[in-house]
């Protein structure tokens, strides 16, 4: 049987965060400049302000249809005697014969399609406005072709590689151009953020500037629009402030997709990008409805558990993942009493069991996908909720209290999730087990989550399709 509801890649990308692997110096290694010079079209300059044998990018995704490198979709490079090409894991620009030039131009035109785990290089609006996406011009020196071909999917193995802090600048060219509302000139980035340009105007509040596709279904602006201030505020109520300034939400309409409902969305220090799509949502319903708030109550909570502390490694992002699935759950039922959470936590129960069976956690998504550690991140978060709960806490508490005690470093890894739990009163058992899920895998997930659910107050048994429920 067909579904009619289709759930995307709801995903909180971290990739390279600022500061994780960039050493901040006075000069940049490189400077990207970017503007647009008509026809939908845009160029950007590349200065590398060192010499080397080539340069790699920061970000080498591929399509997440086709698992193409779509720079070569979507790129010229206009400079003579240097080529765009692919090593290994890694996108990169190599001199064609003799030295790597000095300065590349290449001509862009925008990118809309999703990436594998990376954010969408161009957000575009039904009315032509765009989100340009600055991490994807960031580079690298790399000493040899074969060193890059050595490489695994992280650069951070590269011999002889001390750092570096590139730069990215964007210019309006003479159109509209704005970060977080505001309407700019031209600006310099040096860590990762979009820039829109385009003739959407944001609705700016105390809470939020969002920019919203004009386009999009007038139900679904109205929801937007009404619900994501409230959610924050209820968040803020529950975890104390989340770091940065005023959050940015721009979401765009892709369209009326027969069969469809679709919602893509990240976050970015303080931008939420919503992608939607499908033609079960042109109009209201209490179950599209119930999904919308859903998918923004996720992406809202990481402002919190994604921006406020990152996750560390890319394997850990399960906490982060996990506790903002079940935090959507706890806001919707704050919101809406007659929402039904179990339905949703019984399929992440039962994801990942089916998910996590056939090895460590931290690799899972190389197998899967990200959903694994939705499905898993949630399990293991009703357990840390549990034992708040038995101390008059919450699941809100729980992050609160995790969240001031790494506020300062800024990440909260599964080692400091695991001691947090064991703070609040997880078990020695709860805590081996859930280490040995994420660092070696299980043989039998089913009993195992089995055991854990029952060790935190859940009565689970299986349904005659042998599916977990819970009670
Ligand atoms: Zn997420």
């Amino acid at each position: 049987m067909r579904r009619w509801l289709v759930i995307a890649a709801a995903a909180f990308l971290a990739g390279a965060p600022a500061g994780a692997d960039r050493v901040e110096r006075a000069t940049p290694t490189m400077t990207a400049s970017v503007e647009p010079i008509g026809n939908g079209r845009f160029r950007a300059v590349l200065h590398f302000d060192e010499d080397a044998p080539l340069w790699i990018f920061h970000r080498s995704a591929v399509t997440r249809e086709g698992n193409e490198d779509w720079r070569q979709l979507s790129w010229t490079v206009r400079t003579r005697g240097v080529r765009l090409t692919r090593i290994g894991n890694h996108a990169a620009l190599v001199p064609t014969g003799g030295r790597m030039p000095k300065v590349v131009e290449i001509f862009i035109r925008p990118f809309a399609d999703d990436l594998l785990a990376d954010y969408t290089p161009a957000v575009t609006f039904t009315d032509g406005t765009l989100a340009l996406f600055s991490d994807h011009f960031t580079m690298r020196p790399a000493p040899s072709v074969e060193a890059v071909a050595a490489l695994g999917a992280s650069f951070n193995s590269l011999p002889d590689y001390r750092g570096g802090n590139p730069r990215v600048v964007f210019r309006s060219g003479g159109t509209t151009m704005r970060h977080g509302g505001e309407r700019i000139n031209h600006k310099h980035f040096d860590t990762p953020a979009y820039v829109t340009y385009g003739s959407a105007a944001p609705r700016i509040s105390d809470e939020i500037s969002a920019l919203l596709d004009p386009g999009l279904p007038r139900w679904l602006r109205e929801q937007l629009l009404a619900e994501v201030p409230g959610l924050l505020d209820l968040y803020a109520q529950k975890l104390g402030p989340h770091g940065g300034g005023r959050p940015e939400l721009i979401a765009a309409w892709e369209g009326p997709t027969p069969n469809l409902v679709s919602f893509g969305g990240s976050v970015m220090d303080e931008t939420i990008i919503l992608q939607i799509e499908g033609d079960r949502l042109t109009s209201p319903s209490r179950q599209a409805f119930g999904f919308v708030r859903q998918f923004i109550a996720h992406e809202a909570a990481h402002f919190w558990l994604g921006s406020t502390v990152g996750y560390g490694d890319p394997g850990d992002a399960w906490t982060s993942e996990g506790g903002a699935d079940l935090m959507a759950q706890r806001a919707a039922e704050a919101i809406d009493p007659q929402h039904d959470a179990l339905d949703p936590i019984e399929s992440s129960v039962n994801n990942c069991a089916a998910m996590a069976a056939d090895g460590p956690l931290k690799a899972a998504p190389e197998r899967h996908g990200q959903q694994v550690f939705y499905a898993c991140g949630l399990v293991f978060s009703l357990v840390a909720e549990h034992h708040a709960r038995q101390s008059g806490g919450d699941f809100f508490s729980f992050w609160h209290e995790l969240i001031e005690a790494e506020r300062d470093d800024g990440v909260a890894s599964v080692e400091d999730w695991l001691a947090a739990l064991r703070r609040v009163g997880g078990t020695e058992e709860q805590i081996a087990l859930i280490s040995t899920m994420h660092e070696v895998g299980v043989r039998d997930t089913g009993a195992s989550l089995a055991a854990l659910l029952g060790s935190a107050g859940y009565n689970v048994r299986r349904d005659e399709d042998g599916r977990l429920r819970l009670s």
